[in-house]
């Protein structure tokens, strides 16, 4: 019988004038972007969580420091594929992914088919398990007032 397992992620960057804003593996365009380490792809960053923690297989800083060079400005699809070795090779394939974004601006939901293409390329699964939801915090807190960009993940995995 396969063995099932769940994880989680959460991940907030900080949105500023003069940066790219990646999210979900494709470049939005926007008078803002997202601040860090590496694209600042927060997207990415909760699956790469969601499915790290699902594994046990502790956390994507972990794994890839924000302190390293190598990974400075890089993009998260690499990041995300490699997990997706670090999954493979523990035994686990992955069930579905459930993701939301919370976001004040620019809108998300016109941009959710390309991401989800992208994703699914990425990781070598179906779209079909590729959920992406988007919501504003209704002007309220950092995501409110454009200051930075939060998401979720819930990640289902199985051992094969
Ligand atoms: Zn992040």
């Amino acid at each position: 019988m396969n063995k099932f397992r769940i994880g989680f992620g959460y991940d907030v960057h900080q949105l500023k004038e003069g940066y790219d804003f990646w999210l979900g593996g494709i470049k939005l365009e926007h008078e803002k972007g997202a601040v860090g380490h590496s694209d600042a792809d927060v997207l990415i960053h909760v699956i790469c969580d969601a499915l790290l923690g699902a594994a046990n297989l502790r956390d994507i800083g972990y794994h890839f420091s924000d302190q390293d060079p190598q990974f400075k400005g890089i993009d998260s699809k690499i990041l995300l594929a490699e997990v997706m070795l670090l999954i493979r090779d523990a035994g686990f394939e992955v069930g579905n992914l459930d993701t939301t974004i919370c976001l004040q601006l620019p809108k998300v939901n016109p941009h959710i088919p390309t991401m989800k293409i992208c994703l699914a390329e990425v990781m070598n699964i179906s779209e079909n398990d590729i959920s992406i939801k988007a919501t504003t915090t209704e002007k309220l807190g950092f995501v409110g007032r454009q200051e930075g960009v939060s998401a979720y993940c819930t990640a289902l995995i199985y051992s094969v």
